[in-house]
This record gives structure tokens, C-alpha cells and sequence, in this order.
């Protein structure tokens, strides 16, 4: 094949949204055919796949390589970000994280007293989510030929019941545990140095501690958190998966101001930004109100709110109904206006 015509992989293919959908499908999806162990398998593309015990239970395991840019960035770094991103995939799973691989591939010439702080990071996350880290890989590539440092981790969990991010039913309402666009803007402003200072951090936070209080309120259908691609990707995921529709309030969505600023200065919409300590959760409407005052009593849920709720109207379709009284559909971004976020 003449080079120039050569399919060749495209930064925005890793950035969530409808670019990765498609690499995934066309080339993942494809060449691999023994895909599943359990209920949840690699074809459900969920946040991690299921193994079913003999003995009653169910395990989890979930995999997160973490290329963020630049390692350190305010309210975290890269180690911070491998270990509750793992976490946090296993506790939208409705599982208990069990424990943590790191592997490490680090580029020659990369400070020792760098490797130290992002391991340091790594512990004190691995602590506070209190899940341990027990094996682990590290490789050094020749300098060149990568980016400082990648870490990925794997996790493995157990369920009672493993909650999928197909199940939500229609009339359940949409919750979201806090406000959205804090970890995308935060790494935005940092990264291009804008003159617009805000105090804004990322909220990477352990959520494994949070959402079990949150299911133990009862009658939760679906459980996701919406990284890479925002909210804006994870309800149209939720939405094409059931085959059902979601109307989100747009006054209800929790926004910070500095979120907002700095969405506007650079004209990226925070619906579309990753998070890194948040979760969409949709619950029978007769129990999303006790849930949503569980998650407020806790630190990390204080800004929880029932955002939307889901109907059979709008099969797999997302609608923003403003203030105003005008509806728009929400639609799944080609990928993550902001790349390497996680
Ligand atoms: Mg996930």
C-alpha cells in the first residue's frame, strides 16, 4: 500500500468520543475473538469485565494505562491519577477494588526525584482508597522514544452483584456526584499558561469509598464515570447501550465559575472534558432522592444533584432541556477537545 494512503492512528483515536468508538470496533473489537469470561466481557466495552465464581460472588478486573500531560499538574500527577482511575472503574463496576498491578515504563534520563514523587502520590492514594498495590513491571525505553513516564495499572474487585453501565431503566433519574469539567480545565489552564489565574484544581479522588455508600441506599440501575469525553460521551454511551433516552436539565448541572470561565475563554465545553472524581449514577425514581442525600453527607459528593432522567422516548438520544424551555440534543463528541488528559 503506497504510505501516504496508509490508515495511520490519529492522536484524537485515544481521546474517548466517537474517534476511539470506531478504533476500537474496526481494529480492537475485530482481531480479538475470545473476549469473555463472564457476563461482562470485552464486547460490553464497560469500565471492566466480570468473573463469575463457583462459589457465589463475582470478580472484576479492570486495566488503565495513564499518558497524562504534563506529570504533575495542579490538584495532582500521574500516579495519583493510575491509582483512583483504576479504583474508580472497578467502584462503578458496584465492586470492592481487592488490589492494584503497577506497571511502570519510564524513559531514560527521567529524574529519580520525579519517580520518587509520583510513587509517593501512587501510595498515599493507594492508602486512602485502602486498596494495596501487589505486583508490578518496570520497564526504561531509550530517551526519545516516549514522554518521560507512562504508568499502567490493573484492578481487580469483587461484587455481590456487578452493576453494568447498560442497566438504567425508563423513568430512573440521573445523578451526578459533583460538578463536571474540574479535571479538564484544571490540566487546560495549566497546560497553555493562561493569564485567567483561578484556584481551579483537578478532582481525581478515590470514589470507591463514596459509591458503596451510594448503593447500599438501594436501587441503583447503572453506574459510570465519565472521564475522557465528559459527561457528554458517558450518557450517550448509557443512552445507546439500554436503548433508552436521557433528558438532562441544564440548569441542574453542577458548574463551577472557574470551569465556566475558563470554558469560555477557550471555547471548549465542559461537557466534553474529562473528570477524574465524579460519577453518573442512575437510580429507580423512587429511591434517587435517599441516594442523593447519602452522597451529599459525603466530602466528595457535596455537589450532588439529580441531573436528568431517563425515558423511552429518545431511544439513544441525549437531551438538553435549558432553562429557557429550549431543547437541543447533547451529542458525543468526536473524542476529548483536550488530549492526553488521563
Ligand atoms: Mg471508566
Amino acid at each position: 500500500m503506497n504510505e501516504e494512503k496508509e490508515e495511520k492512528i490519529k492522536i484524537t483515536d485515544g481521546a474517548g468520543g466517537r474517534a476511539m468508538d470506531r478504533l476500537i470496533g474496526d481494529h480492537i473489537l475485530a482481531n480479538f475473538s475470545n473476549v469473555s469470561a463472564g457476563e461482562i466481557g470485552l464486547g460490553e466495552l464497560d469500565d471492566g469485565a466480570t468473573i463469575e465464581k463457583e462459589n457465589g460472588g463475582t470478580l472484576v478486573l479492570t486495566t488503565d494505562s495513564h499518558v497524562v500531560n504534563p506529570l504533575f499538574f495542579p490538584g495532582g500527577d500521574i500516579g495519583k491519577l493510575a491509582v483512583c482511575g483504576t479504583v474508580n472503574d472497578l467502584a462503578v463496576m458496584g465492586a470492592k477494588p481487592l488490589a492494584l498491578t503497577s506497571s511502570l515504563i519510564i524513559e531514560e534520563g527521567f529524574p529519580t526525584s520525579k519517580l520518587d514523587s509520583v510513587l509517593a502520590s501512587m501510595e498515599n492514594s493507594s492508602t486512602e482508597a485502602g486498596v494495596p498495590i501487589i505486583t508490578g513491571d518496570t520497564k526504561v525505553l531509550e530517551k526519545g522514544n516516549m514522554d518521560g513516564l507512562a504508568i499502567n495499572t490493573a484492578g481487580l474487585g469483587l461484587a455481590d452483584k456487578p452493576i453494568s453501565d447498560a442497566g438504567m431503566e425508563p423513568g430512573d433519574k440521573v445523578i451526578l456526584t459533583g460538578s463536571i469539567g474540574d479535571h479538564g480545565m484544571a490540566l487546560m489552564q495549566y497546560r497553555e499558561g493562561l493569564s485567567f489565574k483561578t484556584e481551579l484544581t483537578s478532582d481525581i479522588a478515590p470514589l470507591n469509598d463514596l459509591l458503596s455508600i451510594a448503593q447500599n441506599a438501594g436501587g441503583i440501575t447503572a453506574m459510570k464515570d465519565p472521564t475522557r469525553g465528559g459527561i457528554a460521551t458517558v450518557l450517550n454511551e448509557m443512552a445507546g447501550k439500554s436503548g433508552l433516552g436521557i433528558t438532562v436539565k441544564e440548569e441542574a448541572v453542577p458548574i463551577k465559575e472557574a470551569v465556566s470561565g475558563i470554558a469560555e475563554l477557550i471555547g471548549i465545553s465542559p461537557y466534553e472534558v474529562a473528570n477524574e472524581g465524579k460519577a453518573v449514577i442512575t437510580a429507580s425514581k423512587e429511591t434517587a432522592e435517599g441516594v442523593v442525600e447519602e452522597i451529599k453527607r459525603h466530602s466528595l459528593g457535596t455537589d450532588a444533584a439529580i441531573i436528568g432522567e431517563v425515558n423511552k422516548d429518545w431511544p439513544e438520544k441525549v437531551i438538553m432541556e435549558t432553562e429557557v424551555g429550549g431543547r437541543r440534543f447533547l451529542e458525543e463528541p468526536l473524542g476529548d477537545p483536550i488530549p492526553r488528559i488521563c
